[in-house]
């Protein structure tokens, strides 16, 4: 099917094919037939599935009808987690929207006001936004929500998971009742089904749930190793395999920092981006790694949200995550849009309680290899995978 049927007007036809899509993913086929009706939509699907543009294009095709509006006014909101995929939602409106005179902005937390209140002040089309500094805005009524027309919820599982309730339902009392609501998520959880009946009551359900961790084109392994060998690993594996990127994750901030630190020594540039660092330099290392300029990043789980790259060849797990479905989402970072991605993930004895989570989740062992020269002395057992915690006696 060609996205000349699904009822969108030509300035965005061409922006669309400029950017080489040739044909849309399942969720845009469904969701932008119906959102452009102004049907509700809560559509469970993940970053990969082309869920932006699903909510994207109609959004431009139903704002271009019409034109702006009054001062610190805007006609949608899109609400996402984190700044960064607020900044990238931002940039695919840009391209999408090149032959449409409409305007986005990206608003979130950790920089000044002022440059967001200037841009509110000369009314914008479409604001996304993180909801902690929207709401600041609302209070320092730099926004006024009653041109909103439409609403859209981007992430809503990860937004609840990373405490944004209150902000949220504070800004939905706000909004104007007649609108347009589209909620997408990745899991609809209770939590979620519970946030969406709350903010629409009569969606469509779509589901779009295609599991990344069963994607064939992604190559899943584990390397065994010794906690305390993994830098060196690591540094063995990118010097003899010379991948043109790569992007590691790891639990923690500090270990972020010294894993950089590690690889340096050895002559291996990284880059790492966590939550201690500074707005700025994180979007200039994104648009660094994303450009190729940098191979190597180093993320915490949280931060790595969002990064949308089209061919990313390689994801590794310095460590592994818990909750088991964050593995999921990471190993999906690769492997986009039918491309082959790896992921490799470097297992020590301590990870093995999350490798069991994964390993159960995934419903199947990941396959294992041992690198000369780094065996581990501590051996790594492997997962029983239909484990039951025995009942206690009574
Ligand atoms: P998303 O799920 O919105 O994060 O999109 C994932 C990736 O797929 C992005 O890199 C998009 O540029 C790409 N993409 C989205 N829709 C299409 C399409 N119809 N054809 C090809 N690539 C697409």
């Amino acid at each position: 099917m060609p996205f000349s049927t699904l009822g969108l007007s030509q300035p965005i036809l061409n922006a669309v094919s400029e950017l080489g899509y040739t044909a849309p993913t399942p969720i845009q086929a469904e969701a932008i037939p119906l959102a452009l009706k102004g049907k509700d939509l809560i559509a469970a699907a993940q970053t990969g599935s082309g869920k932006t543009a699903a909510f994207v294009l109609p959004i431009l095709e139903l704002l271009s009808r019409a034109q702006t509006q009054r001062k610190k006014r805007a006609r949608a909101l899109i609400l996402t987690p984190t700044r960064e995929l607020a900044i990238q939602i931002t940039q695919n409106i840009e391209a999408f929207s090149r032959y449409l005179p409409l305007k986005a902005f990206a608003i979130y937390g950790g920089v000044d006001y002022a440059p967001q209140e200037e841009a509110l002040l000369n009314g914008l089309d479409i604001v996304v936004a993180t909801p902690g500094r929207l709401r600041d805005l609302y209070t320092r009524r730099a926004i006024h929500f009653d041109e909103i027309e439409i609403f859209v919820l981007d992430e809503a599982d990860r937004m609840l998971d990373m405490g944004f309730i209150e902000d949220i339902t504070k800004i939905i009392d706000t909004l104007p009742g007649s609108r347009l609501n589209l909620l997408f998520s990745a899991t609809l959880s209770r939590q979620v089904r519970e946030l969406a009946k709350e903010t629409v009551s009569e969606a469509i359900h779509l589901s779009f749930h295609h599991d990344e961790s069963g994607k064939p084109n992604i190559d899943q392994c584990l390397i065994t190793v010794d906690k305390d060998k993994k830098s060196a690993l690591l540094s063995h594996l990118i010097q003899e395999k010379a991948w043109p990127q790569a992007l590691i994750f790891i639990e923690t901030k500090h270990g972020a920092g010294k894993l950089v630190a590690q690889l340096a020594k050895r002559g291996i540039e990284a880059e790492c981006i966590h939550s201690g660092r500074k707005q700025a330099i994180r979007e200039n290392i994104l648009a660094d790694f994303k450009s190729g300029k940098i191979k190597y990043l180093i993320s915490t789980g949280v931060s790595a949200r969002g990064i949308d790259i089209d061919v990313l060849p390689l994801v590794i797990n310095y460590d592994l995550p818990f909750p088991a479905d964050e593995y999921v989402h990471r190993i999906g970072r690769t492997g986009r849009a039918g491309a082959f991605g790896e992921a490799i993930s470097l297992v020590s004895r301590d990870d093995f309680k999350n490798l069991c989570m994964i390993e159960r989740r995934l419903d199947r062992l990941i396959p294992r290899k041992v690198i000369e020269g780094f065996e581990p002395v501590k051996e790594v057992p492997i997962s029983i995978l239909n484990f039951v915690p025995k009942k206690k006696a009574h």
